[in-house]
C-alpha cells in the first residue's frame, strides 16, 4: 500500500481510497476570445497534431462538465512542483502529487546545510502540509488532493498513465491521469568521468548533503594526525558555495577545537573547467568571488578539467595561457579524501524513455522539449517545467517557480471552459509564459556575497561584499513561503553566531 495523504476540504474524514479511479472527464473547449494571447491547445485540438493520443469522445452535458473535475498528476515535490500545487484552484482539480521526496527542499540553503550552517528542518517544508494548507483556502466541498510516496517510473501517454514504484514497499502500480505535469527536475552530471560514480558525493538532495556532513564530523572526531583533503569539482554557484560554506567551518569552528590545525590538517580545492568561476556572473563579481575564495585560503584551480578520479586521486589537465597566447597543458594529481562533484545536471532516465517514444523530442540534448505554454511537444494533455525540460531558460529555482505558477494559471484557465452547446471543439487563448529574471545571488565565504541584480529591463547592478552578504540573506528569508522556515533559519544563523556549529552525524 501507499502512504498516501488525502485531503478533503470540507468533508475531512471521507477520503477517497488510494487506488480510486477518478471518472475520466471528457474535455471539449470553446474560444475564449476576451483573453489575448497565444493558443493553447485543448485535449481534442492537440489530437490533431498527434497521433498517439486517442480523442476521447465527449458524452458528458455541459452541466455535468463544469461539475466534473480533471484527474492532474504532477510528478515531483520541487520548486515547479509546488509553485504549480500553489497556484492552481484545488475546486477544479483533483491533484495527484507523486515523489519520492515527501517534503519540498530549499535547495539554495542546502551547501550551508552540509556544514550545520543551517539544519534540515528549516530548509525542508513537507508535502501533506503543503496540501493541507492549499486544500483548506478552497471553499468547494470536493476540493480533492494526495499526495503518493512514489517515485515515476514510466509516463504511458498513449494510455494515459503513469508507472510509479512506492518507496517504501517497492510495489508498482499504475496511476491514471487527465492531464500530467513533469516537474522531476533532472539529476547529477557526473560527464562520463570515469569513477565519479564511484568515488564522488553529489549536493542535490538532502541525503547527499548528510553524507558530506558525516564524512566531515567523522574525520573531526577521528582525533589528531588524520587530515580532510576536500575537492569540490565544478565552479558554478553550487560548487563555490559548498567549498566556501567548508572553509567557513575550518576558520570559524574546527580551528577552535583543533588549535594547531593548518593548511595541513584541511585543505579545500576548488576546480573548475572554465577560465573563471561562476561564469554567469558580471566579470566583476567573478574577480571579487576568485580574490575572497584565494584570501580564505581555498585552492582554486581553474582552466582545469578532471579526466579520472581513483578512490584517493583526482588526475586533470591544467591549462596554461602563456603569454605569447599559446597553451601548455599539464596533467596533474591532487589526492583528496572528499570528493564533492558539482558541475551540473542531466536528464531522468524514465524521462529519457518517455522522449525516445515522442518523434518530436527526438532531437532534444538536455530534457523534455515544451511549448511556450510548457505543453509537450508531440503529446497532449502532458506539460512540463523546470529541470526537467529543455528550454532557452536557465535551470534554476527562480525559472521553475515561474513556470510553476504560469502553469497553475493556465491550468486554472483551461478548467472554465466548458463544453459548447454544439459540441464543437476550439481552443481557448492563453499568454505564452515570459520569464522574469530578478538576478542572481551567490555566497563565497568569509560573510561576504556576490550579486547579479536585474532592477528593470535593461537595468542591471551588480553588488558584492559584506553588505551583499546581508542582502543575500534577507532575499533568502523571505523566499520561504511559511513563516515557520522564516524562523528557524534566521535562528540557525543566530545560534551559529553565538555558539559555533554542530556537526555531528545525526
Ligand atoms: C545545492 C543547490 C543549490 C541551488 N541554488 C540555487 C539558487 O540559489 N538559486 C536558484 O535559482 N537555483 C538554485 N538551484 C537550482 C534549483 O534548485 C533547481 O533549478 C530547481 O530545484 C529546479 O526545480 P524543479 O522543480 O525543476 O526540480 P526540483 O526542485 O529538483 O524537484 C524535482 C522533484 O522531482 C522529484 N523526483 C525525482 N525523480 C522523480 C520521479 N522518478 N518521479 C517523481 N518525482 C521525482 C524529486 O524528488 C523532487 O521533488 C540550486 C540547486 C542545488 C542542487
Amino acid at each position: 500500500m501507499f502512504r498516501i495523504i488525502i485531503r478533503n476540504a470540507a468533508r475531512r474524514g471521507s477520503a477517497k481510497p488510494s487506488h480510486v479511479k477518478f471518472p475520466g472527464v471528457i474535455y471539449s473547449g470553446v474560444s475564449n476570445s476576451g483573453v489575448k494571447g497565444r493558443s493553447l491547445s485543448t485535449p481534442a485540438a492537440a489530437s490533431t497534431r498527434v497521433s498517439a493520443p486517442p480523442v476521447r469522445k465527449s458524452t458528458t452535458t455541459a452541466r455535468e462538465n463544469k461539475k466534473s473535475k480533471k484527474n492532474l498528476v504532477v510528478l515531483g515535490s520541487g520548486w515547479g512542483a509546488v509553485s504549480l500545487v500553489r497556484s492552481i484552484n484545488p475546486s477544479q482539480y483533483n491533484v495527484t502529487i507523486i515523489s519520492p521526496r515527501n517534503f519540498f527542499l530549499f535547495t539554495p540553503l542546502l551547501p550551508s546545510a552540509t556544514t550545520g550552517t543551517v539544519e534540515y528542518n528549516s530548509i525542508t517544508e513537507s508535502i501533506s502540509g503543503i496540501l493541507a494548507k492549499e486544500s483548506s483556502k478552497s471553499l468547494a466541498e470536493d476540493s480533492y488532493s494526495r499526495y503518493l510516496e512514489a517515485r515515476a517510473t514510466k509516463i504511458d501517454y498513449t494510455n494515459k498513465s503513469v508507472a510509479i514504484e512506492d518507496i517504501t514497499t517497492h510495489e508498482e502500480h499504475s496511476v491514471p491521469f487527465d492531464y500530467l505535469v513533469i516537474a522531476a527536475g533532472a539529476t547529477t552530471s557526473t560527464l562520463n568521468v570515469p569513477g565519479v560514480k564511484e568515488h564522488g558525493l553529489f549536493l542535490k538532495e538532502i541525503d547527499d548533503s548528510r553524507k558530506i556532513r558525516a564524512r566531515v564530523a567523522n574525520w573531526i572526531n577521528s582525533g589528531k594526525g588524520t587530515s580532510l583533503q576536500a575537492v569540490v569539482v565544478g565552479g558554478g554557484p553550487t560548487g563555490v558555495e559548498v567549498a566556501a560554506e567548508l572553509q567557513d567551518l575550518f576558520e570559524e569552528d574546527i580551528k577552535k577545537r583543533i588549535p594547531d590545525a593548518g593548511p595541513d590538517t584541511f585543505k579545500v580545492s576548488l576546480i573548475e573547467a572554465m577560465p573563471s568561476i561562476l561564469n554567469s556572473f558580471d566579470k566583476r563579481l567573478r574577480k571579487f568571488a576568485t580574490l575572497q575564495l584565494q584570501k580564505d585560503h581555498i585552492n582554486l584551480l581553474t582552466n582545469t578539467a578532471v579526466e579520472k578520479i581513483t578512490d584517493k586521486t583526482v588526475y586533470a589537465k591544467a591549462k596554461t595561457v602563456l603569454p605569447d597566447k599559446s597553451e601548455s597543458v599539464e596533467a596533474i594529481e591532487i589526492p583528496y579524501n572528499m570528493l564533492i562533484w558539482a558541475t551540473g545536471i542531466t536528464t531522468h532516465q524514465f524521462i529519457r524513455e518517455f522522449m525516445s517514444t515522442i518523434p518530436e523530442q527526438k532531437d532534444s540534448k538536455r530534457g523534455v522539449l515544451i511549448n511556450d505554454d510548457m505543453s509537450v511537444k508531440g503529446v497532449a494533455d502532458v506539460w512540463a517545467i523546470g529541470d526537467c525540460t529543455s528550454s532557452k531558460y536557465p535551470a534554476t529555482a527562480q525559472v521553475a517557480t515561474q513556470q510553476g505558477t504560469y502553469l497553475g494559471t493556465t491550468l486554472n484557465q483551461l478548467a472554465t471552459v466548458t463544453e459548447a452547446p454544439d459540441s464543437t471543439t476550439t481552443s481557448t487563448s492563453i499568454a505564452p509564459f515570459e520569464y522574469h529574471h530578478k538576478g542572481s545571488l551567490a555566497y563565497v565565504g568569509g560573510n561576504r556575497a556576490v550579486a547579479d541584480l536585474q532592477l528593470w529591463s535593461d537595468g542591471k547592478m551588480s553588488s558584492m561584499g559584506y553588505f551583499t552578504y546581508w542582502m543575500w540573506r534577507v532575499a533568502y528569508l523571505s523566499m520561504f513561503v511559511p513563516a515557520q522556515n522564516r524562523f528557524l533559519v534566521a535562528a540557525d544563523w543566530l545560534r551559529v553566531k553565538l555558539f559555533g556549529r554542530n556537526i555531528n552525524t545525526i
